[in-house]
């Protein structure tokens, strides 16, 4: 088999990982003559497949080979797919030419486990050490680890990445013991620890002599409808991983449906619109204040699909509107719908010099048809009829469709980008 043919493999293999951001890693540069390429603080070139996932250019498997049956995944052991494996020699050429060429940024690099997760490791470190010792490429680089390999390995794989992950796939042990046999949740939790240690030992302190280079960050991903995890239980695994292992991000994964699926599968991905809702709620986690349990509790374990689930929390809990923008404190002022943290921002900053008035809000444009019933404004009131109308979560939600049609054609809104305010 040649390189290309390997690469169509391969690559084609990588596709149904999407922890593949860039966002974070530290700049490193070849602007002064010395090396190859350069990391931008963002902005690896991504492509998007039409199913919506985000894929580098250059996002790879060493090998489609694996020892491990994980019943969600294309490359498992009993998977009648073409295997085929690069030498880490390879991956650099292809890293190198394809840079040069322009084709990409970096390089994100997983693998299945072939031999022993050692081995596949050391394959792995071996990929980033050449790159960065012998042919000083400076560009991005993500290692994918393995759990099971040991913390000297992982460590290194550290010393040579941008960011470094570990995919925890499902949410809850007894699931990794139905889909994932030969995964344990304790293992990873484990090497994640050891991960966070280390980029902490080696983070930089001002005025410090240099420390010994490390990964920035990690991040890890889950597969989103492939068990019977709720969003609940989703978004606490998630809370968990934010605050034990300081993770940069926790990537959703809607399942794909793969071709000679287990039976043990369901047989329909689930709608994408739950991928979305869940990267909605796991925003409000990190840069809006809320709780777990504030967005979703055991007795409503799953994210309304119809609204965001900011709006969904306020309908839930409208004795704490309407909210006076002139007068709350910020944190309070990012709990109104439409209101993102930016505009939350930019009221405070105007309220220090003048009462703010609906066209302050539309000057900024904060998304009014959302907002105005919640909030009270120099020259706005909302009436308490209003705010407690049933109509109110109608106006937000899409019509009632047939069901069926539903897993088809619904659709991401495009006012609800992913991260933005809402
Ligand atoms: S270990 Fe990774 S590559 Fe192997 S079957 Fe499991 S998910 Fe797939």
């Amino acid at each position: 088999m040649n390189t290309q043919q390997k690469l169509e493999i391969l690559a084609d293999a990588a596709k149904y990982d999407a922890s593949c951001a860039s966002s974070g890693a530290t700049r490193k540069d070849s602007s002064n003559g010395k090396g190859v390429g350069s990391t931008g603080g963002v902005g690896i070139c991504h492509s998007y497949t039409p199913d919506g996932r985000c894929v580098s250019l250059l996002k790879i498997l060493l090998t489609n080979v694996c020892l491990y049956d994980c019943h969600y995944c294309i490359n498992r052991r009993s998977s009648n797919v073409r295997r085929a494996r690069f030498t880490a020699e390879e991956v650099v050429t292809l890293t190198l030419d394809f840079y040069k060429r322009n084709y990409i940024e970096g390089l994100f690099l997983s693998s299945g486990i072939v031999r022993s997760a050692d081995f596949t490791m050391e394959q792995v470190v071996l990929v980033a050490r050449t790159l960065r010792e012998v042919h000083d490429f400076r560009g991005y680089i993500h290692l994918k680890t393995i759990p099971e390999a040991s913390d000297e390995l992982i460590a290194q794989a550290g010393k040579y990445a941008d960011r470094i992950s570990i995919n925890i796939e499902l949410p809850q042990q007894e699931s990794l013991k139905h889909l994932a046999p030969e995964k344990n949740l304790h293992r990873t939790r484990e090497a994640m620890g050891h991960i966070r240690e280390k980029i902490e030992e080696h983070a930089p302190v001002q005025g410090a002599p240099k420390r010994e280079a490390f990964a920035t960050s990690q991040s890890t991903q889950m597969i989103v409808g492939a068990d019977a995890s709720n969003d609940f239980d989703f978004l606490q695994r998630a809370g968990d991983l934010y605050s034990t292992f300081k993770m940069r991000r926790v990537y959703y994964s809607a399942f794909s449906p793969i071709p000679d699926a287990s039976v043990r599968l369901p047989l329909k991905a689930p709608p994408l619109i739950r991928e979305h809702r869940l990267y909605q709620a796991d925003w409000l986690m990190r840069f809006y204040g809320y709780a777990v349990d504030e967005i979703t509790t055991e007795d409503q374990p799953n994210l309304d699909l119809d609204i965001d689930p900011k709006l969904s929390w306020a309908l839930r809990n409208r004795a704490f509107f309407p909210i006076d923008i002139n007068k709350q404190p910020l944190e309070i002022l990012y709990r109104i719908p439409g209101l993102g943290v930016r505009n939350a921002q930019r009221i405070s900053e105007i309220r220090r010099y003048t009462q703010v008035r609906v066209a302050d809000l539309i000057k900024i444009r904060v998304n009014l048809k959302k907002c105005l019933p919640f909030i009270i404004t120099a020259d706005h009131q909302p009436s308490r009829y209003e705010l407690d109308s049933e109509k109110l979560r109608a106006i937000h939600a899409p019509p009632a469709r047939q069901l069926e049609l539903d897993f088809a054609v619904i659709q991401v809104p495009k006012a609800e980008v992913i991260g933005g305010e809402f």
